[in-house]
């Protein structure tokens, strides 16, 4: 019958929390919004399915941005469109027959990209299959404003930008304003839609029920400077009069498991809790007073949705770099490299500063858009539904396109 099951596959990749954070976020609302109208595979299906170097990625990606320099290189090299794609066209020809094999195992009805790389291969592939007009195809942005090129493809039906610096950029790059929607980076339902008081989250979680507290992390892999500004949060949040803490400090190191018991062995003369990956970000964050963070999409976008101020205190070269002056401009956040600088600041937050405090967590709530994943799902489902009733999308195993290039 018409009320058929209808496939979503949604393409993403290891390369940092914020891609399969935001995969989740939209599998979630998915679920939530629509329940079984909707099966929803997510599918790293580049390491799945292809081989070097593109199920590679993820390991390149971890290397080059330890090595930060070589990943300025490969981000601006890679960015004028004639480069990456040869690039992507001589990678697509050898691997097109696996990426191919991917698609027909799922027979998705819709296809939602959230990474910068998965846009030209699928729609060829899509192409050559004669399916560009059955499937929908949309992109979902996760760079707040400095993002690369390769995000922008024109064949797609949609292009979701999480602000609107990023859709300035896409229709610069050639996308139709019909293309085009700003609804905000998607977190997940559970971040957004949690009702949390922070007397009961300090209780679950141990904290001390009345000292101020920061929390201090580096994305899912633990990045930045986190142990020095540890160290230097440790000695700013005590007061050197009374010998009494004026602040807690919660440390998340994510999948660093290196930090986590490097940090864990100091004697910290304030309340520290130190902690590895966590599932419940909401509740931390819910519990805190502001944030230390490099300045990652997703941690941003979550931190705005609880009000917290942050401090940026590093970036990815790149993509993350516009992240920067996204929070600082709106008045948000600043940004200090500098954990001394960090350290002063926090400590004045907590003391003599509570109005500037104040006013950057209502600035942060102003930039918050906690409904940008339901916004997104529920535009998805509108374009579904205009394709009519979808009849089983018939994905051929064809392997003439090989032979074509
Ligand atoms: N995160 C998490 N648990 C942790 C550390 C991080 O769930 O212990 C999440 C965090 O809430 C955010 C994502 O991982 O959603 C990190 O994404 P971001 O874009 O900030 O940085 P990335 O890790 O992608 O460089």
């Amino acid at each position: 019958g018409a009320e058929r099951t209808k496939n979503v596959l949604i393409l993403m990749s290891d390369t940092g929390g914020g891609h399969r954070a935001s995969a989740e976020a939209i599998r979630d609302a998915f679920q939530s919004e629509f329940g079984d109208e909707y099966r929803i595979f997510v599918k790293d299906v580049w390491k799945e399915y292809t081989g070097w170097p593109l199920n590679d990625m993820e390991r390149s990606y971890k290397f080059m941005v330890r090595h930060v320099q070589l990943w300025k290189v490969a981000f601006h090299s890679t960015s004028p469109r004639w480069i990456h794609s040869v690039y992507l066209a001589a990678i697509a020809a050898y691997y097109a027959k696996e990426v191919e094999a991917g698609l027909m195992e799922y027979k998705p009805d819709i296809i939602i990209s959230v990474h910068p790389l998965m846009q030209h291969i699928p729609l060829w592939v899509l192409k050559w299959q004669g399916l560009q007009k059955k499937v929908v195809f949309v992109t979902v942005i996760t760079d707040l404003n400095t993002c690369h090129r390769t995000w922008f493809h024109p064949g797609v039906n949609r292009c979701y930008c999480p602000s609107e610096e990023v859709a300035k950029r896409a229709l610069l790059d050639g996308l139709e304003e019909s293309q085009v929607r700003v609804f905000g980076l998607p977190i997940r339902p559970s971040f957004c839609r949690a009702v949390l008081s922070k007397d009961d989250l300090r209780v679950e979680l141990e904290m001390d029920p009345h000292l101020p507290a920061v929390l201090l992390m580096g994305g899912g892999e633990g990045m930045g400077p986190v142990k020095k500004t540890a160290l230097a949060l440790g000695e700013s949040l005590l007061d050197e009069g009374s010998g009494k803490p004026i602040g807690q400090l919660i440390v998340i190191c994510g999948r660093n498991k290196v930090l986590a018991s490097t940090l864990e062995d100091i004697d910290w003369k304030i309340p520290v809790k130190v902690k590895g990956f966590q599932t419940q970000m909401e509740k931390w964050m819910g519990a805190c007073d502001c944030i230390i963070t490099k300045a990652g999409p997703g941690t941003i976008a979550e931190a705005l949705i609880r009000g917290l101020p942050i401090i940026l205190n590093d970036y990815i070269p790149g993509q993350e770099k516009g992240n920067v002056p996204y929070v600082v401009d709106n008045g948000a956040g600043v940004f200090t490299r500098s954990s001394k600088e960090t350290a002063r600041l926090v400590a004045e937050w907590f003391s003599t500063k509570t109005e500037e405090l104040k006013k950057m967590s209502e600035n942060a709530l102003k930039l918050a858009q906690p409904n940008a994943v339901f916004d997104i799902v529920k535009d998805i489902h509108e374009l579904a539904c205009q394709r009519g009733p979808l009849a089983n999308i018939p994905y051929m195993l064809t392997s003439s396109f090989t032979s074509i290039i």
